[in-house]
Protein backbone atom coordinates (compact mmCIF):
# COMPACT_ATOMS: atom_id res chain seq x y z
CA UNK A 1 0.00 0.00 0.00
CA UNK A 2 1.50 3.46 -1.24
CA UNK A 3 1.22 6.01 1.89
CA UNK A 4 0.15 9.39 1.03
CA UNK A 5 2.57 12.10 2.59
CA UNK A 6 0.81 14.84 4.95
CA UNK A 7 -1.21 17.08 3.53
CA UNK A 8 0.13 20.25 5.04
CA UNK A 9 3.66 19.84 3.60
CA UNK A 10 2.27 19.16 0.03
CA UNK A 11 -0.75 20.61 -0.27
CA UNK A 12 -3.35 18.21 -2.00
CA UNK A 13 -6.73 19.66 -4.07
CA UNK A 14 -10.06 18.36 -4.43
CA UNK A 15 -11.12 17.66 -8.04
CA UNK A 16 -15.16 16.59 -8.40
CA UNK A 17 -14.21 15.44 -11.85
CA UNK A 18 -12.09 12.24 -10.33
CA UNK A 19 -13.19 11.62 -6.97
CA UNK A 20 -10.08 12.67 -5.44
CA UNK A 21 -7.42 14.64 -4.26
CA UNK A 22 -4.05 15.47 -6.19
CA UNK A 23 -1.02 16.97 -5.84
CA UNK A 24 -1.85 20.90 -5.75
CA UNK A 25 0.33 22.07 -7.52
CA UNK A 26 -0.06 19.39 -10.47
CA UNK A 27 1.06 20.46 -14.06
CA UNK A 28 0.11 18.19 -16.91
CA UNK A 29 3.39 16.94 -19.23
CA UNK A 30 4.00 18.54 -22.18
CA UNK A 31 3.91 17.23 -25.53
CA UNK A 32 6.75 14.05 -26.14
CA UNK A 33 7.94 15.47 -22.31
CA UNK A 34 10.36 13.08 -20.90
CA UNK A 35 10.15 12.10 -17.01
CA UNK A 36 12.62 14.37 -15.59
CA UNK A 37 11.89 17.43 -17.18
CA UNK A 38 8.17 17.37 -15.84
CA UNK A 39 9.00 15.83 -12.55
CA UNK A 40 11.50 19.21 -12.15
CA UNK A 41 8.74 21.43 -13.42
CA UNK A 42 6.44 19.34 -11.21
CA UNK A 43 8.74 19.98 -8.14
CA UNK A 44 9.29 24.05 -9.01
CA UNK A 45 5.36 24.46 -9.03
CA UNK A 46 4.87 23.23 -5.67
CA UNK A 47 7.82 25.68 -5.14
CA UNK A 48 10.24 22.94 -4.11
CA UNK A 49 13.23 21.59 -4.97
CA UNK A 50 12.85 18.35 -6.95
CA UNK A 51 15.34 16.61 -3.82
CA UNK A 52 12.60 17.93 -1.47
CA UNK A 53 9.50 17.14 -3.46
CA UNK A 54 10.45 13.75 -3.84
CA UNK A 55 11.17 13.46 -0.24
CA UNK A 56 8.10 14.31 0.58
CA UNK A 57 5.95 12.77 -2.25
CA UNK A 58 8.26 9.46 -3.25
CA UNK A 59 10.05 8.49 0.02
CA UNK A 60 12.82 10.15 -0.71
CA UNK A 61 12.78 8.05 -4.51
CA UNK A 62 16.64 8.41 -5.44
CA UNK A 63 16.56 11.09 -8.72
CA UNK A 64 19.47 12.20 -10.34
CA UNK A 65 22.16 9.40 -9.45
CA UNK A 66 20.98 7.30 -12.31
CA UNK A 67 19.13 7.04 -15.86
CA UNK A 68 15.58 7.92 -14.70
CA UNK A 69 13.96 8.17 -17.95
CA UNK A 70 14.78 5.08 -19.02
CA UNK A 71 11.84 2.97 -17.22
CA UNK A 72 9.61 3.57 -14.21
CA UNK A 73 9.32 0.83 -11.34
CA UNK A 74 5.92 -0.10 -10.28
CA UNK A 75 6.05 2.21 -6.66
CA UNK A 76 6.75 4.98 -8.89
CA UNK A 77 3.63 4.14 -11.30
CA UNK A 78 1.40 3.82 -8.62
CA UNK A 79 2.54 7.15 -6.75
CA UNK A 80 1.62 9.54 -9.88
CA UNK A 81 -1.06 7.48 -10.05
CA UNK A 82 -2.53 8.00 -6.83
CA UNK A 83 -1.67 11.49 -6.77
CA UNK A 84 -2.25 13.28 -9.87
CA UNK A 85 -4.70 12.66 -12.92
CA UNK A 86 -2.55 10.52 -15.35
CA UNK A 87 -3.42 7.21 -16.07
CA UNK A 88 -0.97 4.34 -16.29
CA UNK A 89 -0.30 4.43 -19.81
CA UNK A 90 0.37 8.25 -20.07
CA UNK A 91 2.77 7.80 -17.01
CA UNK A 92 4.64 5.22 -18.73
CA UNK A 93 4.34 7.13 -21.80
CA UNK A 94 7.02 9.43 -19.91
CA UNK A 95 9.43 6.80 -20.39
CA UNK A 96 11.92 5.89 -22.67
CA UNK A 97 10.88 2.25 -22.37
CA UNK A 98 7.91 3.40 -24.32
CA UNK A 99 10.04 2.70 -27.49
CA UNK A 100 9.96 -0.67 -26.76
CA UNK A 101 9.08 -2.37 -29.92
CA UNK A 102 9.27 0.60 -31.97
CA UNK A 103 13.38 2.04 -31.77
CA UNK A 104 14.44 -1.33 -30.21
CA UNK A 105 12.90 -4.59 -29.48
CA UNK A 106 13.60 -4.74 -25.61
CA UNK A 107 14.54 -2.46 -23.42
CA UNK A 108 18.36 -3.31 -21.65
CA UNK A 109 17.60 -2.28 -17.67
CA UNK A 110 20.73 -3.26 -16.76
CA UNK A 111 22.55 -1.65 -19.39
CA UNK A 112 22.91 0.21 -22.66
CA UNK A 113 20.02 0.05 -25.23
CA UNK A 114 20.70 0.33 -28.78
CA UNK A 115 18.88 3.61 -29.90
CA UNK A 116 19.09 5.56 -26.60
CA UNK A 117 21.92 7.92 -25.85
CA UNK A 118 23.47 7.34 -22.97
CA UNK A 119 24.40 9.63 -19.91
CA UNK A 120 27.37 8.08 -19.24
CA UNK A 121 27.01 9.14 -15.11
CA UNK A 122 28.96 9.42 -12.45
CA UNK A 123 27.17 10.26 -9.16
CA UNK A 124 25.16 13.06 -10.21
CA UNK A 125 27.27 14.33 -12.95
CA UNK A 126 26.95 13.60 -16.49
CA UNK A 127 29.70 13.08 -18.89
CA UNK A 128 28.66 12.19 -22.50
CA UNK A 129 26.18 14.28 -24.53
CA UNK A 130 22.96 12.00 -23.96
CA UNK A 131 20.40 14.95 -23.85
CA UNK A 132 19.88 16.50 -26.38
CA UNK A 133 17.83 19.74 -27.58
CA UNK A 134 15.83 21.72 -30.19
CA UNK A 135 17.67 25.65 -29.39
CA UNK A 136 13.67 26.78 -31.03
CA UNK A 137 11.50 24.76 -29.47
CA UNK A 138 13.63 25.16 -25.92
CA UNK A 139 13.21 28.68 -26.37
CA UNK A 140 9.14 28.48 -26.67
CA UNK A 141 8.64 26.07 -24.47
CA UNK A 142 10.95 25.20 -21.52
CA UNK A 143 11.19 21.50 -20.92
CA UNK A 144 12.78 18.42 -22.82
CA UNK A 145 11.24 15.66 -25.02
CA UNK A 146 11.66 12.32 -25.36
CA UNK A 147 12.59 12.01 -28.90
CA UNK A 148 15.98 14.17 -27.71
CA UNK A 149 17.26 11.19 -26.39
CA UNK A 150 16.68 8.72 -29.02
CA UNK A 151 20.31 8.50 -31.25
CA UNK A 152 18.63 8.88 -34.76
CA UNK A 153 17.05 12.46 -33.89
CA UNK A 154 19.38 15.01 -35.44
CA UNK A 155 16.59 17.84 -36.76
CA UNK A 156 13.52 18.64 -35.40
CA UNK A 157 11.04 19.00 -38.09
CA UNK A 158 8.82 21.09 -36.59
CA UNK A 159 11.34 24.19 -36.31
CA UNK A 160 13.67 22.75 -39.40
CA UNK A 161 16.80 23.30 -37.78
CA UNK A 162 19.44 20.56 -36.42
CA UNK A 163 19.53 19.61 -33.06
CA UNK A 164 22.29 19.99 -30.25
CA UNK A 165 23.57 17.84 -27.79
CA UNK A 166 25.85 20.48 -25.55
CA UNK A 167 26.06 24.07 -24.63
CA UNK A 168 27.31 26.06 -27.36
CA UNK A 169 29.55 28.16 -25.47
CA UNK A 170 31.02 25.80 -23.32
CA UNK A 171 30.63 22.71 -24.83
CA UNK A 172 29.22 20.89 -21.39
CA UNK A 173 26.70 18.52 -21.42
CA UNK A 174 22.97 19.46 -20.67
CA UNK A 175 22.20 18.64 -17.55
CA UNK A 176 19.17 20.64 -16.37
CA UNK A 177 18.64 19.15 -12.77
CA UNK A 178 22.15 20.66 -12.19
CA UNK A 179 20.37 24.16 -12.07
CA UNK A 180 18.56 23.72 -9.06
CA UNK A 181 21.82 23.79 -7.24
CA UNK A 182 23.96 25.88 -5.47
CA UNK A 183 21.04 28.35 -3.92
CA UNK A 184 18.93 27.44 -1.06
CA UNK A 185 16.43 30.09 -1.47
CA UNK A 186 15.61 29.75 -4.87
CA UNK A 187 14.37 26.70 -7.18
CA UNK A 188 16.28 27.23 -9.99
CA UNK A 189 18.58 30.14 -10.38
CA UNK A 190 17.82 30.37 -14.36
CA UNK A 191 15.44 28.57 -16.39
CA UNK A 192 15.45 25.15 -18.10
CA UNK A 193 16.70 26.69 -21.10
CA UNK A 194 19.98 27.80 -20.07
CA UNK A 195 23.17 25.86 -19.41
CA UNK A 196 23.82 24.42 -15.62
CA UNK A 197 27.72 25.29 -16.39
CA UNK A 198 28.07 28.38 -17.79
CA UNK A 199 24.54 29.98 -17.63
CA UNK A 200 24.37 31.14 -20.91
CA UNK A 201 21.13 30.82 -23.02
CA UNK A 202 20.94 27.21 -24.65
CA UNK A 203 18.81 29.18 -27.41
CA UNK A 204 21.11 31.15 -29.46
CA UNK A 205 21.82 30.90 -33.38
CA UNK A 206 19.94 27.93 -34.29
CA UNK A 207 21.46 26.35 -37.53
CA UNK A 208 19.02 24.81 -40.48
CA UNK A 209 19.22 22.37 -41.14
CA UNK A 210 19.67 20.57 -44.52
CA UNK A 211 16.94 19.57 -47.14
CA UNK A 212 18.97 15.94 -46.82
CA UNK A 213 18.69 16.16 -43.13
CA UNK A 214 15.09 16.65 -42.72
CA UNK A 215 14.17 14.10 -45.49
CA UNK A 216 16.12 11.61 -43.03
CA UNK A 217 14.37 12.70 -39.83
CA UNK A 218 11.11 12.70 -41.44
CA UNK A 219 11.50 9.13 -42.30
CA UNK A 220 13.29 8.39 -39.24
CA UNK A 221 10.22 9.63 -37.02
CA UNK A 222 8.06 8.17 -39.41
CA UNK A 223 8.96 4.74 -39.11
CA UNK A 224 9.63 5.13 -35.11
CA UNK A 225 5.60 6.01 -35.30
CA UNK A 226 4.41 3.13 -37.48
CA UNK A 227 6.92 0.49 -36.28
CA UNK A 228 7.47 -0.54 -39.89
CA UNK A 229 9.39 0.83 -42.83
CA UNK A 230 8.50 1.35 -46.28
CA UNK A 231 9.54 -2.19 -47.13
CA UNK A 232 7.26 -3.59 -44.17
CA UNK A 233 10.42 -4.21 -42.30
CA UNK A 234 9.72 -3.83 -38.35
CA UNK A 235 11.36 -0.80 -37.28
CA UNK A 236 13.27 -1.82 -34.46
CA UNK A 237 15.04 -4.09 -36.99
CA UNK A 238 15.64 -1.63 -39.52
CA UNK A 239 17.40 0.45 -36.32
CA UNK A 240 19.18 -2.05 -35.61
CA UNK A 241 20.28 -2.43 -39.00
CA UNK A 242 20.72 1.37 -39.48
CA UNK A 243 23.19 0.80 -35.67
CA UNK A 244 24.56 -1.65 -37.44
CA UNK A 245 25.56 -0.33 -40.86
CA UNK A 246 26.78 2.94 -38.91
CA UNK A 247 29.01 1.14 -36.32
CA UNK A 248 31.08 -0.85 -39.09
CA UNK A 249 31.59 1.96 -41.37
CA UNK A 250 32.51 4.40 -38.48
CA UNK A 251 36.11 2.99 -37.97
CA UNK A 252 39.09 1.61 -39.93
CA UNK A 253 39.87 -2.55 -39.18
CA UNK A 254 42.30 -4.34 -41.31
CA UNK A 255 39.84 -7.66 -41.43
CA UNK A 256 36.32 -5.67 -40.66
CA UNK A 257 36.79 -2.66 -42.64
CA UNK A 258 36.39 -3.58 -46.53
CA UNK A 259 32.66 -1.96 -46.18
CA UNK A 260 33.38 1.20 -44.61
CA UNK A 261 36.57 1.09 -47.79
CA UNK A 262 34.31 0.62 -50.64
CA UNK A 263 31.98 3.48 -49.42
CA UNK A 264 34.82 5.88 -49.17
CA UNK A 265 35.60 4.81 -52.59
CA UNK A 266 32.63 5.34 -53.90
CA UNK A 267 30.93 8.27 -51.92
CA UNK A 268 34.20 10.54 -50.36
CA UNK A 269 35.68 10.16 -46.89
CA UNK A 270 33.58 9.24 -43.57
CA UNK A 271 34.53 10.37 -40.28
CA UNK A 272 36.00 8.15 -37.72
CA UNK A 273 34.89 7.14 -34.40
CA UNK A 274 38.24 6.67 -32.36
CA UNK A 275 38.71 5.69 -29.53
CA UNK A 276 34.60 4.95 -28.21
CA UNK A 277 32.17 2.35 -29.49
CA UNK A 278 29.87 4.22 -32.00
CA UNK A 279 27.17 4.59 -29.39
CA UNK A 280 29.09 7.12 -27.46
CA UNK A 281 29.55 9.30 -30.31
CA UNK A 282 28.37 13.13 -30.24
CA UNK A 283 25.70 14.18 -32.54
CA UNK A 284 28.29 16.01 -34.71
CA UNK A 285 30.21 12.93 -35.12
CA UNK A 286 27.39 10.67 -36.19
CA UNK A 287 25.53 12.84 -38.49
CA UNK A 288 27.26 11.97 -41.41
CA UNK A 289 27.75 8.51 -40.72
CA UNK A 290 23.87 7.86 -40.33
CA UNK A 291 22.69 9.84 -43.26
CA UNK A 292 25.24 7.28 -45.09
CA UNK A 293 24.17 3.90 -43.65
CA UNK A 294 20.36 5.35 -44.22
CA UNK A 295 21.02 5.94 -47.98
CA UNK A 296 22.48 2.48 -48.25
CA UNK A 297 19.48 0.84 -46.45
CA UNK A 298 16.79 2.92 -47.72
CA UNK A 299 18.24 1.73 -51.31
CA UNK A 300 19.03 -1.81 -51.29
CA UNK A 301 19.30 -2.50 -54.48
CA UNK A 302 22.69 0.26 -54.32
CA UNK A 303 23.66 -1.67 -51.05
CA UNK A 304 23.83 -4.93 -53.04
CA UNK A 305 25.54 -3.56 -56.18
CA UNK A 306 28.46 -2.51 -53.51
CA UNK A 307 28.33 -5.52 -51.21
CA UNK A 308 28.82 -7.35 -54.52
CA UNK A 309 31.27 -5.37 -56.35
CA UNK A 310 33.85 -4.84 -53.74
CA UNK A 311 33.26 -8.25 -52.20
CA UNK A 312 32.36 -7.53 -49.12
CA UNK A 313 31.78 -10.95 -47.02
CA UNK A 314 28.31 -11.21 -45.43
CA UNK A 315 30.65 -12.05 -42.38
CA UNK A 316 31.56 -8.26 -41.78
CA UNK A 317 27.72 -7.28 -41.15
CA UNK A 318 27.40 -10.79 -38.84
CA UNK A 319 30.58 -10.83 -36.66
CA UNK A 320 29.01 -10.14 -33.55
CA UNK A 321 25.53 -11.16 -34.27
CA UNK A 322 23.20 -12.14 -36.86
CA UNK A 323 21.29 -9.44 -38.98
CA UNK A 324 17.31 -9.24 -39.04
CA UNK A 325 16.35 -12.14 -41.47
CA UNK A 326 14.82 -9.45 -44.04
CA UNK A 327 18.51 -7.57 -44.34
CA UNK A 328 20.36 -11.37 -44.31
CA UNK A 329 18.41 -12.51 -47.02
CA UNK A 330 18.90 -9.74 -49.08
CA UNK A 331 21.95 -10.08 -48.90
CA UNK A 332 22.65 -13.68 -49.03
CA UNK A 333 20.66 -13.37 -52.98
CA UNK A 334 22.88 -10.84 -53.86
CA UNK A 335 26.05 -12.73 -53.47
ZN1 LIG B 1 12.06 22.44 -32.56
ZN1 LIG C 1 27.64 26.39 -20.97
Amino acid sequence: MVSKYPSNIVKMVFVPELNKNIWGGYIPPKKDEIFSSWFLRLAQAHLLKSHSFSKLTLEGYSLWNRDNDIYPNDFLIKVIEINTPLSPVQINNLFLINYEGFLFERINKQGFTIGLIPLKMYHRKRTGKGIMYCPCCLKNNHYYKKQWRVFYSIACLECGVLLRDDCTECENPITYHRLEQGNKNEILNFPLNYCAYCHSDLCKNPIRASKTILQFQKKINTYLQNGFTENLVYSHQFFEMLYKVSALISREHDTWGRLRKACCIEFGNIPTIIDKPFYLSTLKERIDILLLSFKLLENLTLFENIVRKHNIRLSELTKDKTIPFYYLNRFKLAK
